[in-house]
């Protein structure tokens, strides 16, 4: 290879330098997007289980290429963290789930909209103020915002995000942590944390049917968010099993793809509808 020159290059390319080149890719991807308005959000159900009600919907971002091909949120949402892009994309994601609510409200459908905040952009001094603006600035009731934040974000230092959260939860949003089970909390400064719920991370759902250490865990998350008083949600799930489980151990909210993949905004209206009319 080596004598073949400039040409062999590739072959010593390591998959580190691949990687380096593809987030570069993704980078400027990215600037197009926010340039361009090239993102996309997509919309998943969430139910009540008693009721077996659509009560809301968890947005969950996504990058078009204009040609069809769409990348998902794990691929470029921590280049956006990494290159600073991710206060611009999350301030648009807010942006245009609330525009997005307000049209579903006037069609009849009063959902809460549940936002996923990465880590850095909860941490960014402006956001609660940012969110407060676009609230006064659409005249929407702050209860039908969710924030997501994940529990490793919030662990990270539990003080610094105690002070963040109360100052978002005093605009009247609620509070979600998502991925609940996966990091590392101290019991004792969960209590501390302004929380209307927790979501039990799907890695431990998809294995309750046959997994004994799965169902422990998860028993004990759904009997914690119960005692603190707290929505307890289920994700991920896909099966009737999965559900009837969750039900009958005091889980009260559910998504999955049993009851829908996420869906661009007029596929999910279509599905409400024909859910409302089944
Ligand atoms: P997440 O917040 O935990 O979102 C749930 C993910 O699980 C979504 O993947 C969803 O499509 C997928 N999912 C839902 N139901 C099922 C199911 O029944 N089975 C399986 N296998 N998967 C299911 P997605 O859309 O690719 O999002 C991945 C992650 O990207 C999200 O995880 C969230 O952490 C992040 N993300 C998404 N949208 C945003 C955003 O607007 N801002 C930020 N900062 N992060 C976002
Ligand atoms: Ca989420
Ligand atoms: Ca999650
Ligand atoms: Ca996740």
């Amino acid at each position: 290879c080596k004598k073949t020159g400039k040409a062999s290059f590739r072959f010593y390319t390591t998959e580190l330098e691949k990687q380096a080149e593809e987030e570069i890719l993704i980078e400027l991807r990215l600037k197009k997007a926010l340039a361009q308005g090239g993102f996309r959000l997509h919309y998943q159900p969430v139910i009540d289980i008693k009721s077996g009600k659509l009560i809301g919907a968890e947005a969950l971002v996504r990058l078009e290429d204009g040609q069809g091909a769409t990348l998902g949120p794990d691929r470029f949402v921590p280049v956006a963290e990494a290159t600073g892009l991710i206060a611009d994309l999350g301030q648009w994601v807010v942006e245009e789930a609330c525009r997005q609510h307000r049209i579903w409200l006037r069609q009849g459908m009063a959902l809460t909209i549940a936002i996923n905040v990465s880590p850095l952009q909860f941490r960014h001094p402006t956001f609660a103020k940012k969110l407060g603006e676009i609230i006064s600035e659409t005249g929407m009731s702050p209860g039908s915002i969710e924030i997501e934040v994940t529990e490793s974000a919030v662990m990270d230092d539990v003080n610094e995000a105690v002070d963040i959260l109360n100052r978002i939860k005093s605009l009247g949003v609620r509070i979600a942590l998502d991925d609940f089970g996966t990091g590392y909390s101290s019991l004792s400064s969960l209590t501390s944390l302004p929380l209307d719920k927790l979501k039990v991370d799907q890695s431990f759902i998809r294995h309750i049917e046959r997994d004994h250490a799965s169902r422990a865990v998860t028993e004990a998350i759904l009997s914690l968010g119960r005692s603190l008083r707290l929505d307890v949600h289920g994700e991920g799930i896909e099966s009737e099993y999965e559900l009837q489980y969750l039900s009958e151990h005091g889980c009260n909210q559910a998504q999955g793809y049993l009851f829908s993949r996420p869906l661009p905004a007029h596929e999910f209206a279509l599905w409400c509808r024909q859910r409302e009319a089944a």
